[in-house]
């Protein structure tokens, strides 16, 4: 009979690279058929998730064991293999140490490990030197799959905002990989940013309408324009792999922009005149808006500087075909006195919603409120309530009410057009910036400058408009 009165089993679980990783199960399991051979009282079970061993990571239950032992709790270990006890030569000396003040037994299923013997002991540290080898192998094991995961195209790190990660499985069905795939809601965003940035439009201005209309980054933190200067200047976008900084292929994702417009809008992002003086805005309603009638190319200003000879009054032309010309002046007052009309009439805002019953919904809330509170109001007037009792009703209302104009905003899918629309429409338009009502006149209509011949006069039928979002 054995003199050991009650043993440990110690078990680790490592990495699994390559599916040849002894599962924990399989570790307890012939530890403990070893124990009842022996005839050793198994007291104790120590399991360590020990998924990366090459970090050095803290392990809670190899401590646990070390502390039975010097307390006596037990005097045998059991381990499948002395590779699974430790990780560091240092650590084993350390063990052996512990294991001659103790003389604590240790069994492996591949036979005793006498650590009081020398052979033992250089069994113990021959394996232990191995496993030590195993470990480095497996970070550099580690880089190769970045290296060619890198190769292959696939993803890594963070997931673009534009994109979802979903797992597929490899061809032959038995491993799996990650690939990015276009999250359109998203993606539409982002489009948008690269197309305004080429449209001349800040950075700091897209964050600020972003934050207007209360979106948020996935982390839910507001909008930076530096943010999204470093978003639109990822290779991501046009479907490239960057590895180690530098872009080293395509990637296996669908690209979110074309090659041109990520180019002029990279161009312009990294010009060192855009550094923009503060509070500089865009100058011209319709540039890169309004759409040349014979193209579809966008208009841009044509602007000749006061010296030269001749000077000619502003116009947009086409910026594709050139041979689209006309003055501005006569275009942008036209446009303006449509969109004010437009935003005037009284359904404006419900006109313009993709689904108006929510916005109608949230309206109706509000009215309600409102209408309590005049109900009050004559109730005080009619003295059936006192002074205090209107104070008090108008007080929670108000609250209230400030929620429910919260919903009809939210409510509004065109927010650029929040407080424009109804009755105050001309006013607001009067007091917008430049840069509002641009992104104004980008959600609600779409203006076609059609051609018309040398020296025949601006007409009014000149300028084509439809209204987005109208049903
Ligand atoms: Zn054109």
């Amino acid at each position: 009979m054995s003199s050991i009165q009650s043993c440990g089993i110690y078990a680790r679980i490592s990495r699994d690279e390559d599916g040849s990783a002894l599962g924990v199960a399989r570790q307890i399991a012939d530890c403990t058929r070893e124990a009842l051979r022996r005839g050793w009282p198994v007291a104790q079970q120590f399991v360590d998730n020990d998924v990366s061993a090459s970090n050095g990571r803290a392990r809670p239950e190899y401590v646990r064991m070390i502390h039975a032992v010097e307390t006596g709790q037990i005097d045998a270990v059991i381990v499948w293999d002395v590779d699974r006890l430790t990780r560091t030569p240092a650590e084993l000396e350390t063990f052996i140490n512990l294991a001659d003040r103790h003389t604590l037994a240790l069994a492996s299923i591949g036979g005793d490990v006498d650590l009081a013997t020398p052979q033992g002991r250089l069994t113990a540290r021959i394996k232990g030197n191995v496993a030590r080898h195993e470990v480095e192998q497996q970070s550099r094991r580690l880089k190769r799959k970045f290296d060619e995961s890198a190769a292959a195209g696939k993803p890594h790190g963070p997931v673009p905002f534009g994109y979802r990660r979903i797992t597929k499985t490899d061809e032959d069905g038995r491993g799996s990989y990650q690939q990015d795939v276009i999250y359109e809601e998203e993606a539409a965003m982002v489009r948008d940013w690269y197309r305004r940035i080429a449209d001349g439009e800040t950075l700091r201005s897209i964050a600020n309408e972003l934050n207007g209309r209360g979106k948020t980054t996935k982390a839910g933190n507001p909008w930076v324009g530096a943010v999204i200067g470093r978003m639109l200047r990822r290779p991501a976008y046009l479907g490239l792999r960057k590895h180690r900084g530098e872009v080293v292929g395509p990637g296996n994702w669908e690209a979110i922009i074309d090659e041109d417009t990520y180019d002029r809008a990279l161009a312009i992002l990294s010009d060192p005149r855009r550094i923009p003086p503060r509070g500089r805005e865009p100058r011209y309603l319709g540039s890169g808006i309004y759409l040349c009638g014979k193209c579809g190319g966008v208009m841009r200003p044509v602007v000749q500087a006061k010296e030269s000879e001749n000077v000619r009054a502003p116009a947009y032309s086409c910026s594709t075909c050139q041979r689209t010309v006309r003055k501005m002046q006569p275009i942008d007052e036209l446009v303006e006195m449509l969109v004010i009309e437009r935003l005037s009439r009284p359904d404006a805002a419900l006109d313009l919603s993709r689904d108006p019953s929510g916005l109608r919904e949230a309206m109706a809330a509000r009215d309600a409120i409102v209408a309590r509170m005049d109900g009050a109001a004559d109730e005080y007037a009619a003295g059936t309530i006192t002074v205090r009792q209107l104070t008090r009703i108008t007080e929670r209302l108000k609250g209230d009410l400030a929620r429910a104009e919260g919903r009809v905003t939210s409510q509004q899918p065109f927010t650029a057009l929040a407080g424009m629309t109804g009755a105050g429409a001309a006013d607001a338009w009067a007091a917008a910036s430049m840069e509002r009502k641009r992104a104004v006149l980008r959600e609600l209509v779409t203006i076609t400058i059609l051609p018309a011949g040398p020296g025949i006069k601006f007409a009014p039928e000149q300028v084509k408009y439809e209204w987005k979002g109208a049903a």
